[in-house]
């Protein structure tokens, strides 16, 4: 589902992701505030009520660093809010994949289906009440800094960020407020919704306003000309369009089965069978991946990515299992398929072995998914 994301590193043992579109937001930031620093610096003397000393701010390259460091900022303003859905989701027993740091905002990928309601809204809300806070810890900064140092340059300096960074975080809050999909608000008005109606149609409802909002962002971005307002109208647009996918195939597969959406028979491998055998069976079958079963038993998948990331000649020498995926994610015929396509799109697998009593009996994969999703919409007459 998150394409295009680069892992940094982990926090409580979550992986935390990137996304090129929030390292698209670092130079945009930084050329925004540098061609506007004396008006922002007027801005942010403002709202504080606190006069600055501009001489640093304006000298030199100072301005492009300066948006550097805000853009950092916010990135660790954007961080601490998804931080906290995942401290709460957590303490209520939801289990997170990972997090994904997108433009304006993050995506904590969840492995489970929609969560009860009782535990979204506080999970919701901690997201944008973390920014307020942490708008609010910048905003106090700002009236500390006199304290801090007696050259006015260099406090004028640290107004500037501290001042930034709270605003920043103040807006990050109202737009998360905002109740539709993607923003938190939109999970709010879910669970509001959802007591009195099935889940899927309270995410109908959200995400459609989701695409509103967004249609109205970028109607304002075009006639002020405001690229950035386009920007997070393409955002938003792109996010409450795969939430309503994703809510498109909950309704229609809510109540079928991986064991009736799975390929059955399945082709497995061995072991000890050569990479390269591999290859001329992927190339024979077209199937892109095969469990491994040694004794009957699933001791792992091995799949068209695990062979290209070894060389023409180690396909010659490898076996099956110096290089196959051990103790593979793997459900029961009776589990709802809606999981196997959460768990995919959350570990970005194609596919998941079927096991019954200690056995493969079939594989489900992403196009078997789409297909029974097709056959749902449009039922054989
Ligand atoms: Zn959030």
């Amino acid at each position: 589902m998150m394409n295009g994301s680069y892992k940094i590193g982990r926090i409580f043992g979550i992986p935390i992701l990137i996304h090129y579109s929030f390292l698209l937001v670092i130079p945009l930031l930084a050329w925004i505030i540098g061609i506007q620093i004396a008006l922002t610096t007027n801005t942010i003397q403002y709202i504080f009520q606190v006069p600055i000393d501009a001489s640093l701010i304006t000298a030199g390259f100072m301005p492009w660093i300066l948006g550097i460091i805000v853009a950092l900022g916010l990135f660790l303003g954007v961080l601490v809010h998804e931080i906290a859905h995942c401290i709460v989701a957590r303490h209520k027993g939801v289990k997170i994949q990972s997090i994904t740091l997108l433009m304006f905002g993050g995506v904590s990928q969840m492995e489970e289906e929609v969560p009860d309601p009782k535990v979204e809204l506080p999970m919701a809300l901690v997201g944008p009440l973390t920014s307020l806070l942490f708008g609010f810890v910048c905003a106090s900064l700002v009236y500390l800094v006199p304290g801090m140092t007696t050259d006015p340059a260099i406090a004028g300096v640290l107004i500037f960020i501290f001042g930034y960074l709270a605003v920043l975080n103040i807006i990050l809050f109202a737009f998360n407020l905002i109740p539709a999909f993607p923003m938190d608000g939109g999970r709010v008005l879910r669970a509001a919704l959802a007591q009195r109606m099935p889940i899927h149609k309270a995410t109908r409802i959200a995400a459609n306003i989701g695409k509103g909002f967004a249609i109205l962002f970028g109607i304002i971005g075009l006639l002020f000309f405001n690229p950035f307002l386009i920007l997070i109208a393409l955002f938003v647009y792109i996010g409450a369009s795969s939430e309503a996918a994703m809510d498109q195939f909950t309704y229609l597969l809510h109540n079928v089965t991986a064991g009736s959406t799975m390929s059955s028979p399945v082709t497995s491998v061995t072991p000890n069978l050569a990479v390269s055998k591999v290859t001329e069976m992927m190339l024979a079958t077209k199937h892109l991946g095969f469990p491994v079963v040694e004794h009957d038993k699933l001791v792992g998948m091995i799949t068209l990515v695990d062979v290209n990331r070894i060389s023409q000649t180690d396909r010659e020498a490898k076996q099956v299992r110096d290089i196959m995926t051990r103790d593979p994610i793997t459900l029961p015929p009776s589990a709802p398929v809606m999981d196997a396509l959460r768990i995919m799109s959350a570990r970005n697998i194609g596919r998941i072995p079927i096991v019954k009593d200690g056995r493969v009996i079939g594989i489900v994969t992403r196009s078997d998914i789409l297909k029974m999703a097709e056959l749902k919409k449009d039922p054989p007459q």
